[in-house]
């Protein structure tokens, strides 16, 4: 049997390109994971998930846990086998979103006990039963229970709520226990302080983890004290495992995150923008609203291979976005996710062939060409 491992192929500066091998395929790395929050990426087939070049995806513990509930899906043969996904899947502890979404929230040493915004039933999530409900999916990629502030957040609170989310580290780690081709990936914490992240970041080392993510980030700092934080962060972790960077993000955090060391990415952006009607192209963001597009024969980008681009018109898809049609949500996100994975791609190329820089000036030079001048 295939046991999870990660290995380094090439490096151009701190980009590293990797493979990330698991019992239910590889993951190439640099790699982004669509999301798939509630046993599905919204307006997507999972066979068409795949054709963008998908090798994983993610799902959320806080929503599954609380609809359809985890016990039901294990009884249903897990995850991926519920919503007809047979490569890794990736879990979120359910942390981040019983913080930002649930009601009556109390955080004690224990855990969080928590109403349900679904329909006001009292939850408590702790470290043990975040991998209890991780193991019932199925999850391939596990992450520790963690706990993280909104920032701007003071300097005392960050510490405090840093050194509870290691105890529970230390705390998922033993609940996690012995399981082979399943890995459980650490998320340091720290804020904007490096001493923090350097102290979370040998605190997960020693407890020993198969990947480690970078927590507690895009939660409203802005890209230059992001990109400032990550100018030391990934350096902090272990150089022989993969590094994750949770919740990020829009094309250009990803570039910029992938030349600082950062090996894998998810973000709702490319489903969300699709089902309302923005497209992330090479040109930058494209809102198929905008009545420009109402005689536009053109596609939306000429020389993009999805089947949005390559059988409709732009004229075409500004028109089912105002009229609300479901082939508006399906074909934009295709057309989104296509161009984050041939992204991936590109990053990944151009690590191998040692012009990442190079690579990164062209992305960002037609982005500030802008979108084609209408017709
Ligand atoms: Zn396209």
């Amino acid at each position: 049997m295939t046991r999870f491992s990660y290995s380094i192929l090439a490096r151009d500066g701190l980009a590293r390109r990797g493979v990330i091998s698991t019992p239910r395929g590889e993951i190439r790395t640099p790699a982004f994971m669509p999301v798939g929050t509630a046993a599905t990426v919204k307006a997507m087939l999972p066979g068409s998930v795949r054709e963008t070049g998908a090798d994983i995806l993610l799902g959320n513990t806080y929503h599954l846990m609380l609809r359809p509930g985890a016990e039901r899906i294990a009884r249903l043969g897990g995850l991926h086998r519920f919503m007809d996904w047979d490569r890794p899947i990736l879990t979120d502890s359910g942390g981040f979103q019983v913080m930002s979404l649930s009601e009556l929230r109390k955080l004690t040493e224990e855990g969080v006990r928590f109403r349900s915004h679904v329909d006001g039933s009292e939850h408590m999530l702790t470290p043990e039963r975040s991998m209890e409900i991780q193991r019932l999916l199925g999850s391939d990629i596990v992450m520790c229970f963690d706990e993280c502030p909104a920032l701007p957040a003071d300097r005392e609170r960050i510490v405090e709520s840093m050194r509870l989310s290691m105890r529970w580290a230390r705390r998922s780690r033993d609940a996690f226990g012995d399981r082979p081709g399943h890995a459980l990936f650490g998320i340091q914490q720290g804020g904007l302080e490096e001493d923090m992240r350097g102290e979370s970041a040998e605190a997960l080392a020693s407890i020993g983890f198969d990947g480690y993510a970078i927590g507690g980030l895009a939660v409203g700092e802005g890209q230059e004290a992001m990109f400032a934080c990550l100018d030391y962060a990934p350096g902090q972790l272990p150089d022989d495992k993969p590094r994750y960077l949770m919740g990020v993000g829009k094309p250009d955090d990803i570039v910029g995150a992938v030349q600082r060391g950062v090996d894998m990415f998810d973000c709702v952006l490319p489903s969300r923008s699709g089902r309302t009607g923005q497209a992330l192209t090479r040109f930058g963001a494209v809102n198929l609203k905008n009545a420009r597009h109402r005689d536009d024969p053109r596609p939306l980008d000429p020389e993009c291979t999805c089947p949005c681009c390559t059988r409709y018109s732009r004229a075409y898809l500004h028109h089912v976005m105002r009229s609300g049609e479901i082939i508006s949500s399906m074909l934009l996100t295709w057309h989104n996710l296509h161009y984050y994975q041939e992204l991936m791609q590109g990053l990944r190329d151009a690590i191998e062939a040692g012009t990442l820089d190079a690579f990164a000036e062209g992305f960002h030079a037609r982005r500030a060409e802008g979108d084609m001048a209408p017709v």
